[in-house]
């Protein structure tokens, strides 16, 4: 199964749900969903992607930051699939910086941030894993757990000026 799937744009219901944990890691379905998600990021400009995303209501998200079109200042890590995650907030301090969503195309804006987090979840084998993060990759995670819980980086936008088309991001980025 090597399908590219349709990405779920704003206003789809699944994008609202709260998504299921995944109970068997080594299980076909699971495979094949990480496979799925993992082909589907690849031919898009995203730094990271979720399950319910591409119509999957699942907790299972990649987060493959790496600098692209959209995201040209992003750090370079290796695309990592994450089952069932969470995080701790490490510090209180919040930091607002750019989002964009493949859901909501054509849209930035400034969302506020937790800088530094716990990050815990399962990895593609099975294993635990438990990492500090903090910056541009420790937001991805935040957004892309919000999707597991019905949430869009609109929803946390604390004014609606901090909403601006992408070209005029794109502007400002030149600047
Ligand atoms: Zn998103």
């Amino acid at each position: 199964m090597t399908a590219i799937y349709e990405i779920a744009q704003l206003g789809a219901d699944i994008l609202r749900q709260i998504a299921e944990p995944i109970t068997d890691v080594h299980s076909p379905e699971t495979r094949d969903m990480i496979i799925a998600l993992q082909t589907t990021l690849a031919t898009s400009q995203g730094v990271g992607l979720a399950a319910p995303q591409i119509g999957l209501s699942k907790r299972l998200i990649i987060v493959a930051s790496r600098p692209t079109t959209r995201y040209p200042d992003a750090p370079l890590m290796e695309p990592t699939v994450m089952i069932n995650p969470s995080y701790e907030i490490l510090s209180g301090e919040q930091e607002k910086d750019w989002e964009g969503c493949l859901s909501i195309p054509s849209i930035r804006a400034l969302v506020p941030r937790y800088l530094r987090i716990l990050i815990r979840y399962t990895n593609q084998h099975g294993g635990p894993v438990e990492s500090e993060q903090e910056g541009f990759i420790a937001r991805i995670f935040q957004h892309e757990i919000d999707h597991l819980d019905g949430k869009v980086y609109l929803d946390r936008v604390v004014d609606t000026r901090d909403i601006v088309a992408e070209s005029e991001y794109f502007k400002r980025l030149r600047d």
